[in-house]
């Protein structure tokens, strides 16, 4: 018997695991895979690791701008994959000795639900049975294989893939498509542009990067297509023949076009995990396919809540993880709920997006009464040290009535290091004229958050 069960141990599961141990509840925690969920091994760690080794490699081959030569700068792909996994090994290992450390229980394994007794969940993994009276479901997502012709048996045979075997692919092939361009079909597209494949970006969509503003979006998509990228903007992708992707163009239904590919990734988006878990042994409310929760993270089942991606709020790992806090603290005994107004998203590009609140067009679906100031990041020194020809952005979103900041959008690097003080700033609510007496260090790129306010 314990005091609560978490199934899944992702970033969800893992630190709800951590907090709830060191809070003294005696608590088990059930993993199929990894510990460290699809963010640790398959994710957001993993990508960045490989997209550092890009960016690396671009400042060794275009370091003349920096009046730095350097020849023969090549790439090692397959050292590249053993930093990545060596990286990863060393932050699981980190996570399992925190997990030691607050007494938590770890069963490898799947979790299933058989059912609830006299407020006693009851959890099984292979032939042994667990209950407790707190059930935390952390169980996450997976990619969306979309059922076009071509997409299984290219899985099978390796041409198509997915989050999960891209990160592994210890080749750089000649060319990629990528199916989808949000934030992972980016990352992905940015690193195998670096190190050298022709890659193809088919996007459904009118634009890249999903409901980043409209203008980012663009900045960012030049940017690539200067580097070599294509892109294919409302197109639907309708079969993937071995070495083919084959698209229409919207309003052009019935022309069939294709482009050549040696790997196609597909990045169409993610869905929760909630197959076999036995959510309707509890009657778990399962809505389009994630589990509805509450602002403090619990289902409709009295003591059985849901975290991270597997609630389909925010598929992000920083989200997964307040989400996680949010329901231990209250198991703990202390109110805290989920505010998601102030959720920072980047996209690790070069140069990086990073975002936060509202944009233009939010606010006007919302009929949100909004000012902008929009400036170059050219107004920061270190930027134009850092960044020959940067083309960056710094975008501010004010409500003008009550004279607070609403949103911030960035483009340009360091972006995703910088985003965080207006999230802090929407968070807080603080006054345009507090945010005025902060004084920034000198010179960051950091600056252009304080440039920007002062040009409202
Ligand atoms: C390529 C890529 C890049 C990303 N980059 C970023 C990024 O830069 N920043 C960011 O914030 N987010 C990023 N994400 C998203 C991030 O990985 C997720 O938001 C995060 O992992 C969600 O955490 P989670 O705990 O909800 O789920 P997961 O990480 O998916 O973990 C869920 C765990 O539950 C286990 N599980 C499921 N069912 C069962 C069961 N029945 N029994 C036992 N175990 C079970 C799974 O094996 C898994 O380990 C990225 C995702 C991908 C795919």
């Amino acid at each position: 018997m314990f005091d609560l069960i978490i199934i899944g141990g992702g970033p969800a599961g893992y630190l709800a695991a951590e907090r709830a141990g060191h809070g003294g509840l005696k608590t088990l925690l059930i993993e199929k895979r990894f510990i460290g969920g699809v963010c640790l091994n398959e994710g957001c760690v993993p990508s960045k690791a490989l997209l550092h080794s890009a960016k690396i490699f671009d400042y060794a081959k275009h370091g003349e701008s920096y009046g730095v030569t350097t020849t023969g700068a090549s790439i090692d792909q397959k050292a590249v994959i053993a930093r990545k996994n060596k990286i990863v090994r060393n932050l699981v290992a980190g996570i399992k000795g925190q997990l030691k450390a607050s007494h938590v229980t770890v069963k490898d394994g799947f979790g299933e639900i058989l059912g609830r007794d006299n407020g006693i969940v009851k959890v099984k993994v292979g032939d042994e049975v667990f209950e407790a009276p707190k059930l935390i479901i952390a169980s996450g997502s997976e990619a969306i294989v979309p059922p076009i012709p071509g997409a299984k048996e290219g899985l099978e045979q390796g041409y198509v893939l997915t989050n999960r075997e891209i990160l592994n692919l210890d080749l750089i092939p000649k060319s990629m498509v990528i199916v989808g361009g949000g934030v992972i079909g980016l990352e992905m597209a940015s690193y195998f542009n670096s190190v050298g494949s022709k890659v193809t970006v088919i996007e459904m969509l009118d634009k890249i990067a999903g409901p980043t503003d409209r203008e980012i979006s663009s900045i960012l998509q030049k940017n690539y297509e200067k580097k070599g990228i294509t892109f294919k903007l409302s197109c639907k992708v309708t079969g993937l023949p071995k070495g083919l992707v084959e698209y229409e163009e919207s309003g052009k239904s019935g022309v069939k076009q294709s482009v050549e590919a040696d790997y196609v990734l597909l990045s169409i988006g993610r869905r929760p995990v909630t197959a076999g878990l036995g959510l309707e042994k509890l009657g778990v409310l399962v809505e389009r396919g994630h589990l509805v929760v509450d602002a403090i993270g619990q289902t409709n089942v009295p003591g059985v809540y849901a975290a991270g991606d597997v609630n389909g709020h925010w598929m992000l790992a920083h989200v997964a993880y307040r989400e996680a806090e949010v329901v231990i603290n209250n198991l703990l005994g202390k109110r805290d709920v989920m505010r998601y107004n102030a959720v920072p998203s980047v996209i690790y590009t070069n140069p990086e997006v990073a975002c936060v609140g509202e944009t233009e067009e939010s606010c006007t679906a919302k009929g949100i009464a909004y000012r902008v100031a929009s400036i170059s990041m050219n107004y920061s020194g270190r930027y134009m040290a850092e960044n020959a020809n940067g083309d960056g952005i710094c975008k501010i979103v004010v409500d003008p009535v009550r004279k607070r900041l609403i949103g911030c959008h960035l483009i340009g690097n360091y972006a995703s290091e910088i985003i965080l003080v207006a999230a802090m700033l929407i968070e807080t609510e603080m006054k345009i004229d507090d945010i005025k007496e902060f004084i920034f260090p000198h010179p960051t790129v950091c600056e252009i958050i304080r440039e920007a306010i002062f040009q409202l």
